[in-house]
């Protein structure tokens, strides 16, 4: 097993490593920017390395800094934790040339995964349904057109190096699709460096479900049900429960099957996410996730594991320490993720965070890395916690989040909080009856009135 590992992140989630390594009894090392000297993850970990000035591109996306810390520090293992260096495969080819070990899959599972043509191409090819669409890259808007009547408006243009909901772009008619195209292509351009897309059929009304898999690297490899992360704003999850008020043990246990067969024939090492949307009863792959996700706790909460432990045990070449037939629900979770941000607009607010007070009791989880004092940087995500309820079905995990989130309280900034207290007065939501639309028509009716 690994004697120390460094934790290529901030916030809440490098919390989340730092406290799976202390209970194995693994020293951690934390990395930061200037901005960060005083944040939680520093004071938490076991040593703490300053890693350049505040812009990411400086600090945590700084790949010579960060192996320096890992040399440094002795560390013979990093977890990037989600964003920033997690699904980056020149980072992993780097770290692996170092002889540290990468805690997460091989850098070619990333790459292929990493472009959203290929990953498609693959899946489609391990039998896992995929969206119809163009085959491959679309190069200019002539075949773009022909792509579209073929598989009939509307449809979506994204971009193959896509993520976090940019480069995707919209077309209900052949009048939108020149304006798609370009938009998405300059976008893509801007924020991966990387212009080229492809065409996918746009679905109206799917609900966004993803299966939990996890592989060994040997061949072997389990799925851990799914999450139903249906309620986005702008294409970004903002509340996650599993398992999907929507989907039967029957159809989880054919698509989870399908989806841990798939990743165990490519000897898949580590935690991943497909990702689909699921329509009239039928699965459609959009992408897969080489990482952990935010919203890991929810499926940790049903089936009773520790997913930041497993991932650390496999990097370790151990094997899974559960097999499928082990892996049983029990009960709902839901997870709300909580910005800081100002509403009606979602405007990012970073500031100082007077008073700090975090909800507990039976069932509730509290990620986060706030603390009262603690002073907001402007320079990063604005995620500031993701609270987790844990209950023996969906009305409790309801009615527990609501009970939380009365008792927590963050001062001094403002926080998506209100969005959640708002949404668990809706019945559409209380039922579990969403699509991926739902959210914003919510939001567009809440602005009118
Ligand atoms: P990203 O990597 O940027 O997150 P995804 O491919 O995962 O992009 O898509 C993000 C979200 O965009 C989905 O959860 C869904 O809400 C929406 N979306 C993506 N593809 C389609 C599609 N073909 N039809 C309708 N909505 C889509």
């Amino acid at each position: 097993m690994f004697q120390k590992i460094l934790i290529a992140n901030r916030g809440e989630i490098a919390l989340r490593v730092i406290r799976a390594c202390r209970e194995m009894g693994i020293a951690s090392v934390a990395v930061h920017s200037t901005a960060d000297s005083d944040a939680m993850h520093v004071r938490m970990a076991d040593e703490a390395i300053c890693i350049g000035p505040p812009p990411s591109a400086q600090s945590y996306l700084h790949v010579p800094a960060i192996i320096s810390a890992c040399e440094i520090s002795g560390a013979d293992a990093i977890h990037p934790g989600y964003g920033f260096l997690s699904e980056n495969a020149a980072f992993v080819q780097v770290v692996e040339d170092h002889g540290i070990t990468f805690i997460g899959p091989s850098s070619e599972h990333i790459r292929l995964m990493g472009d959203k043509i290929t990953a498609k191409e693959t899946m489609k090819a391990l039998g896992v349904p995929c969206v119809p669409g163009s085959d491959g890259g679309v190069p200019d808007l002539e075949t773009a057109s022909r792509v579209a009547e073929e598989i009939g408006f509307p449809v979506i243009v994204k971009a193959t190096a896509g993520g976090g909901g940019r480069g995707m772009k919209l077309a209900r008619s052949a009048e939108d699709l020149e304006t798609a195209f370009r938009t998405a292509r300059s976008e893509a351009k801007a924020a991966f460096g990387n212009d080229e897309v492809y065409l996918e059929k746009y679905l109206g009304a799917p609900r966004h479900i993803e299966i939990q898999v996890f592989g060994d690297g040997q061949g072997n490899a389990v799925h851990l049900g799914e999450r139903d992360c249906s309620l986005q704003r702008r294409h970004q999850k903002v509340f996650e429960e599993a398992p999907s008020p929507a989907i039967d043990p029957e159809t989880r246990a054919r698509i989870g099957q399908t989806c841990a067969e798939a990743v165990a024939r490519i000897g898949y090492r580590g935690a991943g996410t497909i990702e689909f949307l699921y329509e009239n009863g039928e699965f459609y792959f959009i992408e897969m996730n080489t990482r952990l996700q935010v919203e890991h706790p929810v499926t940790e909460a049903i089936f009773g594991v520790d997913l930041v432990r497993e991932q650390i045990r496999v990097a370790a070449k151990k094997p899974l320490s559960f097999a499928q037939d082990d892996l049983l629900i029990n009960g709902h979770a839901i997870e709300v993720r909580i910005n800081a941000e100002r509403l009606p607009n979602f405007t990012p607010c970073p500031g100082t965070v007077a008073t700090y007070h975090a909800p507990g009791g039976l069932g509730v989880r509290m990620d986060s890395a706030l603390y009262s004092g603690y002073r907001i940087p402007p320079f990063y995500d604005s995620l500031i916690a993701k609270l987790i309820v844990h209950g023996r079905d969906r009305p409790e995990a309801l009615a527990r989040l609501n009970r939380a989130l009365g008792e927590l309280i963050i001062d001094g900034v403002d926080s998506s909080v209100p969005l959640f207290r708002a949404l668990l007065e809706e019945p559409d939501v209380l039922k579990g009856d969403y699509t991926i639309h739902w959210l914003e028509h919510f939001l567009a009716q809440a602005l009118e009135s």
